[in-house]
């Protein structure tokens, strides 16, 4: 069966809403289909437009979802509105919550030793089925200890928080070495879930105003943030283009 795919600004985004993605991404994980899914914002897609090697990466993906309010406006803009805004902070929370049902097993790698410590605590504590299969933070130069640890533990779930674009990259770099897993780049979502950054309250969210919460946070942000508004203005571009 051929999914559904939506172009926003050149990016293919899979149509799908939280509960259908899950739904699917169940099967992969309880099959032991090697996966590899980016959630992708309006950041990402700008980066994707300038940078060809990241690119092919996000092409070769088996999942591209929206994540980002952004990019909803952008596929509602473009005439070909995508269901719903999967934020890669939730579907990991989700994923945790179901592998806490199912007895899955977790990695985590990125963030700074003592937040994924700290995040690693709270997942003991709030997701009790689910094994911790390891973890490592994202400050390293060699990958070959990750590498072999994962390798050895064959979790279920690999979930890589350095950032974007290097996330994607390090998966897409290593996934051939693995036999099994989701491979999921989660960005600061390590930090969100050990407490150490506040995820915006449901009606900033809600009034798609988590961007300016992100903001408020962490003001070293507002210069990445610039490429937001180059974004809507490309859309507004590509939407004058689509109707002619
Ligand atoms: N990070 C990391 N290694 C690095 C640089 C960053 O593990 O070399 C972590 C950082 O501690 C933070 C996350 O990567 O937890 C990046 O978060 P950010 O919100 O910048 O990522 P984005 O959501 O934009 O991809």
């Amino acid at each position: 069966m051929t999914r559904k795919k939506i172009n926003v600004l050149g990016m293919e985004f899979d149509y799908y809403n939280a509960y259908d993605l899950m739904k699917a991404l169940r099967g992969k994980i309880n099959r032991g289909k090697k996966t590899f899914l980016v959630t992708a914002n309006p950041e990402i897609v700008m980066y994707a437009r300038k940078d060809e090697e990241y690119r092919e990466i996000l092409k070769d993906a088996d999942y591209v979802i929206a994540d980002g309010t952004g990019v909803i406006l952008g596929s509602k803009m473009l005439g070909t509105p995508l269901p719903e805004r999967v934020a890669g902070y939730d579907l990991m929370c989700s994923l945790l919550e179901a592998g806490s049902r199912e007895g899955w097993s977790a990695y985590f790698l990125g963030a700074k030793k003592e937040v994924v410590e700290k995040a690693v605590d709270t997942v003991h504590v709030k997701y009790k089925g689910l094994k911790v299969a390891g973890y490592h933070d994202g400050y390293f130069k060699n990958s070959d200890a990750i590498v072999a640890e994962i390798k050895a533990a064959k979790p279920d779930l690999i979930f890589v928080a350095v950032g974007f674009p290097r996330q994607e990259k390090w998966i897409y770099e290593h996934m051939g070495e693995f036999e099994k897993g989701l491979f999921i780049g989660v960005g600061g979502s390590f930090d969100v879930l050990a407490g150490t950054v506040k995820r915006a309250p449901e009606l900033w969210q809600r009034v798609h105003a988590e961007w300016l919460y992100r903001l408020l946070q962490e003001p070293k942000r507002w210069k990445r943030m610039l490429v937001l508004p180059q974004f809507v203005v490309e859309v507004a571009k590509a939407r004058v283009l689509r109707k002619k």
